[in-house]
């Protein structure tokens, strides 16, 4: 059975699914080259290469002690053999929250239709004007719309995340997304410069968390 690269895991994390005891699988390669991005060897495909059979054999003997899987990347999306691998822990009777930057509306809404994900966190990069800047490449914004309105409608567990790169935008923009994702939960993250992908970004400014949490008092403000 072909299954998608694993170039990380976590075996027990309290903090990547609120509330849950959960394992975590990184997926290599992603579509797009955020200049934010802070996974640059799993976004760039070059991070070592995992046993993925002994990953599966590892969470399938400690099912009993985990509320789930966390399956994130890279972009676990762009991988075909995707559903093979959330069937095997589907199998094991563990509950999974996909990461997904929602460039592939199809292969979201096969895995709704197929009951293989429970959670989704999807990241909205910032107003659909700004994507190509802030994911580095040609993007088909309208396949990322579609994506928002598949996990709208659905009835799973959806978190929408934006993370705040001040360099990049500013707060009119952050009130463009909170638009385009409402009545959505949202969460903004702040950016941790200090491992982007983009060198020229590397040790530029954070946002300051006061002064976000004064200008969106009902958001959620992680990092
Ligand atoms: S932050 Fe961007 S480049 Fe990095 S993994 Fe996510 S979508 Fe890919």
């Amino acid at each position: 059975m072909k299954l998608p690269p694993i170039g990380s895991y976590i075996s027990t994390s309290f903090i990547d699914w609120p509330g849950h005891v959960v394992a975590v699988i990184f997926t290599k390669g992603c579509n797009w080259r955020c200049p934010f991005c802070h996974n640059g060897p799993l976004a760039l495909g070059v991070a070592e290469e995992l046993d993925v059979g002994a990953i599966l054999d590892d969470i399938e003997r400690r099912a009993a002690f985990l509320d789930g899987v966390v399956v994130s990347g890279g972009e676990p999306t762009i991988h075909g053999s995707l559903p093979s691998l959330l069937r095997r822990i589907k199998g094991a009777g563990l509950a999974v929250k996909l990461d997904t930057n929602g460039s592939n509306p199809s292969a979201i809404g096969e895995l709704l239709n197929e009951g293989l994900i429970d959670a989704v966190a999807m990241d909205i990069k910032g107003p659909w004007y700004k994507y190509e800047r802030l994911t580095g490449k040609a993007v088909d914004v309208e396949s990322v719309k579609r994506s928002v309105e598949l996990l709208k409608s659905s009835s799973i567990d959806v978190e929408f995340r934006t993370t705040y790169v001040p360099h990049l935008m500013d707060e009119e923009d952050l009130r463009m997304v909170r638009r385009q994702v409402e009545p959505g939960r949202w969460v903004i993250q702040l950016v941790d410069t200090r491992l982007a992908l983009d060198p020229a970004l590397v040790g530029t400014a954070s946002p300051e968390r006061a002064r976000v949490a004064e200008a969106f008092p009902d958001v959620p403000i992680r990092g």
